[in-house]
């Protein structure tokens, strides 16, 4: 049958490279060449040539590799792509700015890809929040900590207990509050001069941030050179090449854009590190302890409902564990 053997020469040939694209577009082009043989296209071949031809090359910021960048679905107006070499996922998008996302909105239930009521769940996170602290000093057991990204402080007041801890945060509000509560939070974004007057530091932590960044290998860099030899990054963010992720696709909880713009993999986490002079010392799927109404927000949302606040359930709070999101501990070299 003519359609299976255009259907498998396309499937054999799409996932290798740049010269499959031309060659998928050549198959298009015959096929289209006779009215009978246009019945024989499918509209999954359709679908395949489409994404083809979105198909894009990049420098991958994580493995650093001018690859090809797979285009793999839309979501929100941004475009979906997956670097072949290292599986890192970015979201384009145009015009996003983060300064005016991040306001007390994001935080208060009145955006669907935001918190349900992140203040209203302070005693759950702080729970949470104490084993993050506890899992880090694995690792380093006291000394000055910055948390990039620290919303409202809850990590922060956990990690106070051993650490000597600051903070950096982009909504004014959240950075605020903050400092209401004697922390010492830096309102902006982690760039050069705030870093500069921080000083050198023995923890680093971004605590579900990375994905939100403009240019998190940047971001990185610069945090690098301001973390003591021996020092430690911790950061958690989604795991891209998880099954969950893989089979939800566009529907996955993660994918959120322009909310979240990159989706790491172990691989990409990997290379990334590598590149920066890291060593990656950990790397886990750990439990957490979700607030029931983040879970009924997520899950509304999900369902194409627009979500709204729910005054129950802030008090508890479920383990969950789907294996789509991942801790990792990265370390600067002593000298
Ligand atoms: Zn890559």
């Amino acid at each position: 049958m003519p359609e299976e053997r255009t259907q498998h020469s396309e499937d054999s040939k799409g996932r290798t490279g740049p010269e499959d694209l031309r060659g998928s577009v050549a198959t298009f082009d015959r096929v289209e060449e006779g009215a009978t043989a246009i019945a024989t296209l499918s509209t999954k071949n359709h679908e395949v040539f489409e994404s083809r031809v979105r198909d894009r090359s990049h420098v991958c910021l994580a493995c650093g590799q001018a690859s090809v960048h797979r285009f793999l679905y839309r979501k929100n107006g941004c475009d979906i792509l997956r670097c072949e070499q290292c599986g890192l996922g970015r979201a384009e998008t145009m015009g996003f700015d983060p300064e005016s996302y991040y306001t007390s909105d994001y935080f208060s239930g009145e955006r669907p890809d935001g918190y349900a009521d992140y203040i209203g769940t302070e005693n759950i996170l702080r729970r949470e929040f104490a084993g993050t602290v506890e899992f880090i000093r694995k690792f380093r057991a006291s000394g000055r900590l910055l948390d990039v990204g620290c919303a409202y402080g809850f990590f922060l007041h956990e990690a106070k207990r051993f650490f000597d801890v600051s903070g950096i945060e982009l909504a004014e509000d959240a950075a605020e509050h903050c400092r209401r509560s004697g922390l010492n939070v830096f309102t902006g974004q982690a760039d050069e001069t705030l870093l500069g007057r921080l000083g050198t530091t023995d923890v680093i932590v971004l605590l579900d941030v990375i994905e939100h960044l403009p240019s998190p290998r940047d971001t990185i860099a610069l945090l690098v050179n301001h973390l003591d030899h021996g020092g430690i990054i911790v950061i958690t963010t989604g795991d891209f090449g998880s099954l969950y992720s893989r089979v939800a696709g566009a529907h996955w909880r993660l994918m959120t854009p322009p909310q979240h713009l990159w989706f790491f993999s172990q691989a990409s986490m990997q290379a990334m590190a590598t590149s920066l002079g890291l060593e990656v010392e950990h790397l886990d799927h750990p439990w957490k302890v979700v607030p029931l109404s983040l879970i009924s927000f997520q899950l509304t949302r999900m369902s194409g409902l627009r979500p709204k606040r729910i005054a129950i359930s802030n008090r508890l709070g479920l383990p969950v564990n789907l294996f789509d999101a991942m801790r990792v501990v990265l370390r600067k070299p002593s000298r």
